[in-house]
């Protein structure tokens, strides 16, 4: 007898759990907070020295930095595990160096030693 109220309002359930589902997916907190952490950093005046001159160490000034900075420019970094930082885009060796990096780009930027 109520069979099609109860499939209705299942069909009303689902439907709004999907567009639950919809609107959670990057519009919710934590999906920012998340997408935050890898999202571009803007860099100061430190930064961007630091990164002119990490990015010049491969040789080419492309703001690819293409040696991992964690691994004090020494490492050959990898295009799978990369870090953006305004226009430059920063190779890690490892998804490990590109984690710890992305925690806090301004500490690692500033304090990386980059021969000349
Ligand atoms: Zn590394």
């Amino acid at each position: 007898m109520a069979w099609t109220t109860i499939s209705r309002f299942v069909a009303i359930l689902l439907t709004l759990w999907s567009a639950l589902a919809l609107t959670g997916c990057g519009a919710g907190e934590e999906a920012d907070s998340d997408s935050g952490a890898k999202a571009a950093v803007t860099p100061d005046p430190a930064m961007l020295t630091a990164l002119a001159g990490a990015d010049a160490v491969d040789g080419e000034t492309d703001k690819v930095v293409s040696k991992c900075l964690m691994c004090g420019l020494g490492m050959s970094g990898n295009a799978n595990h990369p870090s953006t930082v305004g226009d430059y885009t920063l190779h890690h060796c490892s998804s490990r160096c590109q984690a710890k990096f992305d925690e806090d780009p301004k500490t690692y930027l500033v304090n990386a030693k980059i021969p000349e």
